[in-house]
């Protein structure tokens, strides 16, 4: 069919920019992050290293303060000395010449000085460590201290060698009593290379960048005294800088900032610094560092930090990409499966299905609508809808269109013409996807005709309901209630339809309601369908009737069908034929017990007659006599015979239950004799059933049918009876066959009558009543009695008696 959608394939893309940019924000969100602890641990490092320099700066400061007052110190010391002042003084030099000479070459060697000169106070030398005599500069300083009885300090300069040197004067007074006459001074010079700059360049711990720098203002400019760490080519006391470029050191000289500082150094790097003044001279200390090599371990921790999330997400964006790529190749598989389904489904659906252009062409169409409308698969895609829709105007086309437009779906029936002309019902639906309807089209035809049959066969069995002549009610079993009733039930009952249709059967039926639920109840368990009720009519009259009522499933509701009969005149009927009948019974018993007796009495005195005529009776006379005598016998047994037929069904209610097989015994002991001198052949089946009867009236039965049986038997051939049965259904049937002289079959009913006898007197002895009381006592056990026989060649006498209701079969 090929029918497929890039459905999803713009949302997945979206899904995918929103992931990249969720990744990006993730990145932001790192970035952001990762700066953030970049500044934070910066400044903690720029703060731990603050202290640091501090401490270097101050401890640095202190040290070279104190350096300065011990130079100062020796400086007094030596200028006190008694061989100095008195050597100054002009005592004797013989004497103490030596020991100034000692003092100073114990002080030059002890205390690492490179030179000390002492002066008297026309400033002309009197001993010197060494030859070379002193320069302008000291030689004013030398002027100074002697002037202002003051020590004095050379500023750390160079020397001619370009080693830098530092310079204590002290006076030297009379006595060593600095109240006393200045008489000389002395002059202690030390080289600060060996002590000073060490002390100030050395650096706890390494470092690329840090240094201790000392500098002082001289004049416009900032002199440095120190070796530059990134001026390496410039000797201590050589660098200088003009004031307004803004180092710290020149900040520190100039603007008095001391303590921690930042700005820049004399390289004009971006440094972290601390400055302190030292004591007692013009220089300050600043000990910096890179602010860069402060932060670098924070810098590196973020980028490593940075690197890690960027690693990181790079490898998410790869898992994610090929997880995506997967999906995306299981989606596409999926998709194809799915089509191929879809297709497959539309080939092996029962169902049509078409694929429609705007323009209302066919672009697809399965094999079901192809067997739906008789076109071939390839013919179908050059038909226009139309070509197939039967039933629809161009309005009601129009207005299909509308509503699939509208809501993007309709479901429809209509009528599609087949291709050899044929019409057939179709329910549709339609949906849309982009440019193309897609139609789904059921086969109802079906389905019409079936609904078609159906409404007929309703309406047959709605008039064969109503227009039935049988009075037909539709009874709610539970409540009673009539569901329905025809027309014949309106008549008999005088109410409208409606009106018994708002009525429950117990308005109409006048036995107590429970018992009527009782009976309803039965009925719809099968237990019992046939009822005779006393319904009482619109005009008050009660009718006995007889119902008739089944279960029946009515849209899985249960309703009693009940056909009612009108019996009234029926049951007067019975009633008065009963009543007659019982009253001739009453009378023929009555008769014929009474008439026995004159009977007797006739028969007595026929026989005193003929004892006392005796022999004077002639031949006539006594055939006359006998005559008499036999018909006096005869009417007895006739009367007595009757007696017997009478006496059948007086006796109580039948209901011990009799074992045929019994009865038929007592019969044949009864009849033994005439078996015997017959010599009747008597086969009688086992397993004779039982019956709920009169067991002597039952045994009567066999007595006269087995009894009959041999008594009519026929010439010629031994006689052979047997008893034998059958299960017929609802009755048992019991039947007793002989090999006889048959009875023809218009006396079939005959011979059940009342003295009918077939055959002469002469021939078998009989009063024609034994077969009258078989029947009497069969139909008094609710039975029936028949023949069946074949003239000449034997009779069966063929018994149906009711099963008895105990033994449930
Ligand atoms: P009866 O035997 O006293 O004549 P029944 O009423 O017993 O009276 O029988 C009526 C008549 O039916 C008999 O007269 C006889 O003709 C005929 N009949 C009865 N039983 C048989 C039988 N087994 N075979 C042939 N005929 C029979």
């Amino acid at each position: 069919m090929g029918i497929q959608e890039p459905v999803g394939e713009k949302s997945l893309k979206a899904s995918f920019l929103g992931l990249l940019a969720l990744f990006a924000l993730t990145g932001a969100v790192v970035a952001a992050g990762a700066y953030g602890s970049y500044r934070f641990f910066a400044d903690r490092m720029v703060a731990g290293v603050h202290d640091e320099l501090l401490g270097i700066s101050r401890m640095k400061a202190e040290r070279i303060g104190e350096q300065v007052a011990d130079r100062r110190g020796s400086a007094f010391i030596f200028a006190t000395r008694p061989a100095v002042w008195r050597l100054l003084s002009g005592a004797d030099a013989e004497r103490e010449m030596p020991r100034v000479r000692m003092a100073i070459d114990k002080t030059v060697t002890g205390q690492g000085y490179l030179r000390i000169v002492v002066v008297d106070a026309a400033l002309r030398i009197v001993v010197s460590s060494s030859s070379e005599p002193l320069g302008p500069e000291e030689l004013s300083a030398v002027r100074q201290a002697i002037a202002t009885r003051e020590p004095v300090r050379l500023e750390l300069h160079r020397n001619a060698e370009g080693e830098v040197e530092h310079g204590f004067i002290h006076p030297v007074f009379a006595n060593g009593d600095e109240h006393d006459v200045v008489v000389g001074a002395a002059y202690l010079e030390r080289n600060a290379e060996a002590r000073l700059l060490p002390l100030l360049e050395g650096l706890p711990r390494p470092s690329p960048s840090m240094e201790t720098i000392m500098a002082r203002r001289d004049g416009d400019e900032v002199l440095f005294l120190s070796h530059l760490r990134f001026r390496p080519e410039a000797p201590p006391l050589t660098f200088r800088q003009p004031v307004g470029t803004g180092t710290l050191a020149e900040n520190a000289l100039v603007r008095n900032e001391f303590g921690l500082i930042e700005g820049r150094d004399y390289r004009g790097e971006e440094v972290i610094g601390a400055a302190e003044p030292v004591p007692g001279t013009p220089w300050v200390i600043v000990t910096k560092v890179d602010r860069a090599e402060v932060e670098r371990p924070a810098r590196v921790l973020a980028l490593i930090v940075l690197a890690l999330a960027a690693v990181l997400i790079l490898l998410l964006a790869v898992i994610f990409q090929l997880s995506w790529r997967r999906r995306n190749l299981e989606l596409r598989a999926e998709r194809a499966a799915e089509a191929e389904r879809f297709a497959l489904a539309l080939r092996t659906s029962i169902d049509g299905y078409m694929m429609v252009d705007r323009t209302g062409r066919l672009v697809a169409g399965n094999a079901a609508l192809s067997r739906m409308t008789g076109y071939a698969e390839e013919e179908l895609i050059h038909l226009h809808v139309s070509d197939l829709d039967a039933n629809e105007t161009p309005a009601e086309a129009e207005a299909h269109m509308v509503r699939i437009l509208a809501q993007g779906s309709d479901r429809f029936e209509t009528r599609f013409r087949r291709k050899d002309g044929m019409r057939i019902d179709v329910e549709i639906s339609v949906s849309i996807t982009g440019d193309y309807f897609h139609a789904f089209i059921h086969d109802v035809s079906e389905r019409r005709a079936a609904e078609k049959a159906l409404r007929e066969s309703e309406a047959r069995f709605r008039q064969m309901f109503e227009r039935n002549t049988a009075v037909l009610l539709l009874i709610e079993p539970t409540s009673g209630a009539i569901v329905d009733a025809n027309a014949a039930a309106s008549l008999f009952y005088g109410y409208g339809v409606d009106r018994l249709r708002t009525m429950t059967i117990d308005r109409i039926n006048t036995l107590p309601p429970e018992e009527i639920a009782a009976e309803r109840a039965n009925a719809v368990r099968h237990e019992r369908n046939f009822f005779t009720f006393p319904h009482r009519l619109a005009d008050g009259e009660t009718r006995t009737v007889e119902v008739r009522s089944s279960p029946v499933n009515v849209g899985g509701r249960i309703l009693l069908f009940s056909i009612v009969q009108d019996v009234t005149e029926r049951k007067q009927a019975e009633e008065e034929l009963a009543r007659s009948n019982a009253e001739l019974e009453q009378f023929a018993y009555a008769a014929s017990h009474d008439l026995r007796q004159p009977l007797r009495m006739i028969s007595s005195y026929l026989g005193l007659l003929q004892r006392k005529l005796g022999d004077s009776l002639d031949e006539d006379g006594r055939t006359y006599m006998a005559f008499a005598i036999d018909g006096a016998k005869r009417m007895d047994a006739l009367i007595l015979g009757l007696l017997d037929y009478s006496r059948v069904g007086r006796v109580e209610t039948v209901t011990e239950i009799v074992d045929l097989g019994l009865a038929v015994d007592e019969a044949i002991k009864d009849l033994e004799l005439m078996i015997e001198e017959t010599g009747t052949d008597l086969p009688v089946a086992d397993d004779l059933p039982s019956v709920a009867g009169h067991p002597l009236e039952l045994t009567r039965l066999f007595l006269n049918l087995i009894g009959n049986a041999i008594k009519y038997r026929a010439k010629g051939r031994p006689p052979r009876v047997d008893v034998g049965w059958r299960d017929g259904g609802a009755e048992w049937v019991v039947w007793v066959r002989d090999n006889g002289i048959g009875i023809a079959p218009r006396d079939h009913d005959r011979a059940f009558g009342i003295f009918q006898r077939l055959v002469g007197r002469k021939e078998v002895e009989g009063n024609g009543i034994g077969l009258a009381i078989c029947r009497k006592i069969v139909e008094h056990h609710g039975g029936r009695i028949w023949i069946e026989s074949t003239p000449g060649e034997g009779s069966t006498f063929l018994v149906a008696l009711p099963k008895p209701k105990e033994s449930g079969t």
